[in-house]
Order: structure tokens, then sequence, then C-alpha cells
């Protein structure tokens, strides 16, 4: 990877090379998270805007979706990468949120339209080929659910065998996908913390490559997809804030290294605020944000939400999902588990697009930093709809009335409908 030139600790900023480490700086143990360091100069020599454009985003294969940007990737550059096509989601504008917020431009990025219908689906599909660079034979990851959903489609799709642990409390949904795309499923009696620390030591002991968020530093990679694909889909002209739903603050420092890389290359000319949105029962980086903590110096709490893909009682990614913040002059904002709740229909009645639980969290906090006073109605802005409302019907069930049951006759309708 002669465009990659080394891991970088997010703790003591000791930079190894590629071949040094696998995940984390070992100063550091679990918690010295690493960045990936590129030469820019060398990918600008690979890959410009118009060389993009030549591109169909839509293409097949190793051209299309997140491959179209292989070059800002950390793969080798004739690595294979999975069929299914991953990436390059819509990019909705959205006049009737932003009516109804008083603002004047919302987009909606609609990442439950990937494979495995989430955000994941990014950073799995780096998994599944550094995996496969690293010749490993079994891949494993903790997972609140989406992850290891992506995990398994992404895995199947290549033959790959996939050990998955997530808390036992994974709605059905998530938990199907795992068990049809064959993944091996382990139920953890305990929260997606517990599971997170259980896969560390069960990748150590078994010898199995480790997706797991933040600690692999792949992750983030995958994840910045998404933002170049909102500046390319915006004509290069970024967004001023975007709103991203956190729980271990993977996405959000995935999109804040996108637009450092896009700002290194010279493709924008301004970095977004970001705007890190967390579930009020569990919302550590919320507190650390106010408080004025480093990552380093969070404790792990207890957390709980409606919005499972959010709830991380110790933020896996906490240094770069504060440094997302901290550097572009945004801020984490927590919502409550019925603001979100009420998120869902508002959306998908004024988008068409469906969320779960999670995704909907984003837009709650847009809803919020308006109400607060935070965003100016000439802003640009975009809101991460990260999940597939068909991952937790049962959430968005609560939001909607019961629907009648009738008699298959038009006396029936017309008595309900009161209307001879
Ligand atoms: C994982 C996930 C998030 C949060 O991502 P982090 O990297 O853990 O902050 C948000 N929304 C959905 C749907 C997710 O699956
Ligand atoms: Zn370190």
């Amino acid at each position: 990877m002669q465009h990659v030139t080394g891991l970088k600790c997010t703790i003591c900023g000791k930079t190894y090379s590629v071949d040094e480490i696998a995940y984390v700086c070992p100063k550091h143990g679990d918690a010295g998270i690493v960045d990936v360091q590129y030469d820019y100069d060398f990918i600008k020599s690979r890959i410009s805007r118009e060389s993009l454009a030549q591109i169909p985003p839509l293409a097949g294969g190793a051209r299309g979706g997140i491959w179209r940007y292989k070059p800002l990737l950390p793969v080798e550059p004739d690595s294979p990468v999975p069929p299914l096509r991953v990436g390059w989601t819509p990019l909705y504008n959205a006049p009737r949120l932003a009516a109804r917020l008083g603002l004047q431009h919302v987009w909606v990025k609609d990442d439950g339209v990937g494979p495995t219908a989430s955000f994941k689906d990014r950073a799995s599909a780096l998994a599944v080929v550094k995996a496969q660079e690293a010749g490993a034979e079994i891949i494993t990851t903790a997972s609140t659910g989406n992850a290891a959903a992506a995990l398994a489609g992404l895995s199947a799709s290549v033959g790959l065998p996939a050990v998955i642990f997530v808390p036992k409390s994974a709605p059905p949904a998530k938990i199907t996908q795992h068990l049809i795309y064959g993944a091996r499923e382990i139920l953890v009696d305990g929260t997606y913390d517990d599971a997170f620390e259980l896969t560390l030591k069960v990748a150590q002991e078994y010898g199995w490559y480790n997706r797991n968020t933040a600690y692999n530093p792949y992750m983030t990679e995958g994840k910045k997809t998404g933002v170049y694909e909102i500046c390319e889909q915006l004509g290069w002209e970024a967004p001023d804030r975007i709103f991203v739903p956190v729980g271990d603050g993977c996405i959000i420092g995935g999109i804040h290294k996108g637009l450092k890389d896009l700002l290194a290359l010279g493709w924008i000319d301004r970095m977004p605020k970001l705007m890190g949105v967390q579930a009020a029962g569990s919302a550590p980086l919320v507190d650390a944000f106010e408080r004025g903590l480093q990552g380093w110096e969070m404790q792990p709490v207890a957390a709980h939400s409606v919005a499972d893909s959010i709830v991380a009682g110790l933020p896996r990614d906490r240094n770069k999902a504060l440094a997302a913040a901290r550097e572009t002059g945004g801020a984490f904002i927590a919502v409550a588990d019925q603001e979100i709740l009420n998120a869902i229909p508002v959306v998908a009645q004024n988008t068409g697009v469906f969320s779960e639980p999670a995704a909907a969290a984003a837009y709650a906090g847009l809803v919020k930093a308006v109400a607060e006073g935070l965003v100016a109605s000439e802003e640009r802005v975009v809101v991460m709809l990260t999940g597939s409302g068909l991952k937790d019907i049962a959430s968005a069930m609560k939001t909607v009335p019961e629907p009648p049951i009738i008699a298959p006759t038009l006396d029936a309708v017309r008595e309900l409908l009161g209307r001879a």
C-alpha cells in the first residue's frame, strides 16, 4: 500500500507502519485506537474529481460503489473486493423537512438501502478485504446488530466464515440476518460493551481476524466513503453541517476523516460542522463534550435506549468522535427516546425514507439543534439516515395507530369513512 504511510495513535501520536501493528497502539492497549495516514501527493497522481466522473457510480464490481474511491482506501490496489454493491446510496433533497424546521436546505443520506440495510456495510466491506489480505480463515466481530449483519452478508458474498457476538437483546430482524447469512451467531447475556470485551479476548485466543469497531483501524476508512459521496453528490460543494447518530463514534470519526481527506486533496474548500447525536440514555460523549474531557479520560457508564444501534457505555471511537465535533465547530447533543420515536414517522412521511430508531435520532438531533438556535436558516444541512426501519418494526409500530379491521364489503368501508 504505497499510499498509506502509517497508523498514528490517537492518544500519543506515535506512528507505526502497517506491518508493525494490526489494530491498536501497543503502549495504550485496547484503548490505543490508531488513525490511518496517507500520502496525498501520491493519491493525487491516481485519482481526481475528473477521473471519478468517468466511473459510473453504480458500475458493478471493483469500480462501483465505495470502490470508486479505492485509491483513497487502505487496501492493496489489486485486492479483490466483495461482489455486493456497497455505497453510492441516495442523497435526497428534503424540502418538506426543511420547511417544517424553517430551514432552506436539508438533505437526507439514505444508507438504509445497502445490501444489509445499514451504514455498516461500508465498514464491513473493508473488513472482508483486509481479512482476506491478511489470509484470515475466520473473521469475527462484536456488534449491537448491524455491524454483524453487514459482516455476515459481506462474508457470505465471498465465502469467508464469520463468528459474531451480539447482546441477546438485539432486535429479531438483525439476529435473523446473521443467521440467514450463515454466520455463527453467539448471543451474549450482557451488553454490547460486554460483547466487545469478550470478542477482543476470543479473537486473540483463536487467532481470528477482528472487525471490532474502532479497534480495527480500517473501519473508519470504510465509513468515510459516506461523506465522499455526499460531497460528490453536491457537486463538490461541502454542506455546512452534518447530523450523525453516534454510538461508538466510528461513523462521525469516519465522516471527519473523509472530509479531512477531501480538504487535503483540495476537492472541497471548507470543513462542515459535525453534529453528533446520542440517545439521552446512552450519552457519554455528550457528557464528555460538555465537560471538556478527552476520550481517554472517559469512564464506562450504564447505557440504554430504544435506539439499540447507538447504545454504547464506553464509545470505542471516543477519541476520534470528540475530535470530529471539536475540530469542526460542531457539537454533541442528546435526544430522548420519545423524540427519537417521534422522528421515525416524520422523516418517513416527509421524505419517503423509513429509518430505524438510531437513524431517526439524527433527525431528532436536528430538530433539537434548530430549537436551540444552533442552526441558521440558510445553512446547507445533511442528515445521515444510517439504517432501515425494517430493522426494528416493533419500535416503529409504537409511533403509529393500529389500522382498523373491517369486513370485505363496500358498506363496511362506507361506515368507516363516513360517506354514502
Ligand atoms: C452503528 C450505527 C450507528 C452509530 O455508529 P457508531 O460508529 O457506533 O457511532 C448509527 N446508526 C446505525 C443504524 C448504526 O447501525
Ligand atoms: Zn499510543
